[in-house]
């Protein structure tokens, strides 16, 4: 058992036939070891088990039939030199003629008389059926479902495949599994080896399946392990009891009515740190929808009760927003709010740091200056993150250090959906702000073609006419070859057609302060026409700005769009949103038509992850969290769920401490130390 966990440890080099060239490849691939090989899953399949008889074959549409070549091909040139070989098949029934380009070699490699199978797209013309360039392979026996994987320049899948077979077959009989026989009873999950070797080399889609609900199962398992020993490291018990009724006189303070959504989600929460627990609460909300009034709500709560509150943002514009906001509300009741970015000067920042670690500050609200080492509170009660998803775990866990195991709030504004946020929170609570306070104006959304811009540009130049403001997206920053144009180059064209007009420009690159002067100019209405990259997406707050051009709109994902349009229609001005798209692809032109149709964040977030995956919401670098190798996490819905009530039992019933569990908990292990946070690390 030694022997072998030692050498899949070895490098793919030790394999025959692979030299240290081409492991720098495989490494590329993130296959560095014999395990990591094995654990490179195909990312598709091609399916040869199953040949149909030519005429019973679906037009259009990829299959596989078998036939034998009936003579010789003809080879013909046509224009531009281009070769063409042409090749009658039979399946004994039906004739299809096979047409291949510029392959001199196709003569040598198909044989008259011989019986192949061919994989392509089967049409018919005239009642003759007919495949244009297919795959062909003789027929075998042993052709079955065959791996495709993940290539690279140099790096065939067909040598993938080689190199992956070659590991399996020095795979013992017994090989240990990480899942003990217990669990895998339970939980009807194959063995280990079973399971590697039908993932790669399965011998039927039911084989297949059995395999990869297995592996996926697993991969769950140990995320969701993983997360839950991050959130155990926390206290269970409440050390911030707060009564447990309804802040009334928090409510008196507003200048508008709760909605109910968001009286429902406070009275969630004033029950959660009411209870013998610490709250550990996600409200969700779509743009709009009054996130802050509920935060501030819980603020208020437990300020009163004597303890202090931090709420973190993710930019300082948004944490100015967040200050500027909710001292308004809250500094007449007597809470003393402070802003903690890192932009504030050092003296006023030593006093401000004083301050809080004497409990002189209620509030502190900030960005991730308020992880910083030197930020010190008195008695910490209640931590609140804003559009966490922009936040890595990590993070959230950092914050939370600086007290006494804390309430924690996470507010999303993305409208992750739901498995993601199962995924993501884990045994967090939810609180779903569901409906938008009254008086909210329509968004009208037109998506044009870019030879309408000028048209679309005169009915900008009639809403800032009538005293409005803008703002006109564009996806780059810097100059590229694909025709789109840098927000520099964009600003020009836009000066140019609206020359009356105070033109402002924002984005990534510009250092913080820049951005805010900028935001600032904007928000007094000094700027009328603001030329951005996406930075403008996160929270920002202007309500003149009715209007909204979005350039090369078929580059971003939905929920990206959406929170673009967020931006719009937060004031009492009727709004318009307008896409130029410069495709014509008929899938994107679905999706932002989809968009177009619906203002429901939820339904928009639901379509992006199926349409365009999980990796929007859940990449590594929004979520701190590490890749699914094989998971997915819109199409395994119910293997999530059924991984994560596995994983709360072991969790609950302490069994990753036995020994048959020894193996997964290393996995855990590792998945977290890649993450590269020691944080994580359990
Ligand atoms: P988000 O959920 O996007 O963070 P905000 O909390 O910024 O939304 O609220 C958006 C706007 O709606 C703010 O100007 C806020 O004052 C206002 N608002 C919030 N709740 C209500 C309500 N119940 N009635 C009217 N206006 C509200
Ligand atoms: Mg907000």
């Amino acid at each position: 058992m030694i022997s072998l966990s030692l050498s899949l440890n070895q490098p793919v080099s030790s394999l025959k036939g692979v030299g240290a060239k081409r492991a720098e490849l495989f490494a590329k691939l993130g296959a560095a070891s014999l395990k990591d090989l094995l654990h490179l899953y195909p990312r598709d399949y091609q399916d040869w088990s199953s040949p149909l008889p030519i005429a019973e074959a679906p037009l259009d549409t990829l299959c596989v039939i078998r036939a034998q070549v009936v003579a010789a091909p003809s080879v013909a040139f046509a224009p531009g030199s281009r070769l063409i070989i042409r090749i009658t098949a039979t399946d004994g029934e039906s004739d299809v003629k096979l047409t291949f380009f510029n392959n001199r070699y196709i003569p040598n490699l198909l044989l008259p008389g011989h019986v192949y199978l061919f994989r392509g797209k089967l049409s018919k013309f005239r009642g003759a059926w007919a495949m244009t360039a297919p795959d062909f392979t003789a027929e075998s026996p042993s052709v079955g479902i065959v791996p495709v994987y993940p290539s690279t320049q140099g790096l065939s899948s067909r040598v993938i495949a080689q190199a992956v077979r070659a590991v399996l077959a020095t795979l013992p009989e017994a090989l240990e599994d990480s899942l003990p026989l217990s669990l895998r009873e339970e939980h009807q999950l194959c063995h280990l080896g079973y399971a590697l070797e039908n993932i790669h080399f399965p011998r039927s889609q039911g084989d297949l399946d059995i395999a990869r609900r297995r592996l996926v199962f697993e991969e769950f398992l140990i995320l969701q392990l993983g997360l839950m020993q991050i959130k155990s490291g926390r206290q269970e018990q409440n050390l911030h009891p707060i009564p447990n009724c309804f802040p009334e006189a928090f409510a008196r303070l507003l200048p508008f009515q709760l909605t109910g959504a968001q009286q429902r989600a406070i009275t969630q929460g004033v029950s959660d740190m009411a209870g013998p627990a610490p709250m550990n609460r996600l409200v969700q909300g779509d743009v709009g929808s009054g996130k802050t009034a509920v935060a501030a709500a819980f603020c208020w709560s437990v300020i009163r009760s004597g303890w202090q509150a931090a709420l973190m943002a993710p930019t300082e514009i948004l944490a100015g927003q967040h200050y500027q906001s909710l001292s308004a509300l809250l500094e007449p009741a007597g809470v003393r709010c402070a802003l903690l970015t890192g932009s504030v000067s050092a003296a006023g920042h030593r006093k401000l740091l004083e301050q809080l670690e004497a409990g002189e500050i209620d509030l502190a609200i900030g960005t991730h200056a308020l992880i910083s080492e030197k930020v010190k509170f008195r008695d910490l009660g209640l931590v609140i993150t804003d559009e966490q998803h922009r936040f890595g775990v990590n993070q959230r866990v950092a914050l939370a250090q600086k007290g006494a195991s804390p309430h924690l709030l996470v507010m999303s504004a993305t409208p992750i959906p739901r498995t993601l946020a199962l995924m993501a929170y884990g045994d967090m609570d939810v609180s779903v702000l569901d409906e938008l306070p009254p008086g909210r104006q329509e968004i009208e959304t037109y998506l044009i073609d870019p030879g309408k811009r000028r048209r679309a540009f005169g009915y900008i130049q009639k809403h800032l006419d009538e005293g409005r403001q803008g703002y006109l997206i564009c996806p780059l920053i810097e100059e590229d070859d694909s025709g789109m144009m840098s927000v520099e180059a964009y600003a020009k064209t836009v000066e140019q057609a609206f020359p009356s007009a105070a033109v402002g420009v924002l984005h990534g690159k510009m250092k913080p302060g820049e951005k805010d002067a900028v935001m600032a100019r904007f928000s007094s209405g000094e700027i009328q026409l603001l030329v951005s990259t996406t930075v403008v997406e996160v929270g920002v707050d202007v309500p003149n700005a009715a209007i909204m051009l979005i350039e090369n709109a078929e580059r971003y994902g939905l929920s990206q769009l959406h929170q673009l349009r967020g931006r719009i229609g937060r004031g009492e001005h009727k709004s318009t949103c307008i896409l130029i798209c410069a495709s014509a692809a008929p899938e994107t032109l679905e999706r932002l038509r989809l968009f177009k149709s619906t203002r429901d964040g939820f339904a928009i977030a639901d379509a992006d992850l199926k349409l365009r995956g999980p990796g929007d919401f859940f990449g590594q670098r929004q979520h701190g969290l590490p890749q699914m190798k094989i998971a997915n996490i819109a199409m395994d819905m119910d293997l999530l769920r059924e991984a994560q009530k596995c994983a709360a039992r072991l969790f609950r019933s302490n069994a990753l401490a036995q020994p048959e569990y020894a193996a997964l908990r290393q996995e855990i292990q590792q998945l977290f130390g890649k993450a590269g946070d020691e944080r994580l690390t359990i």
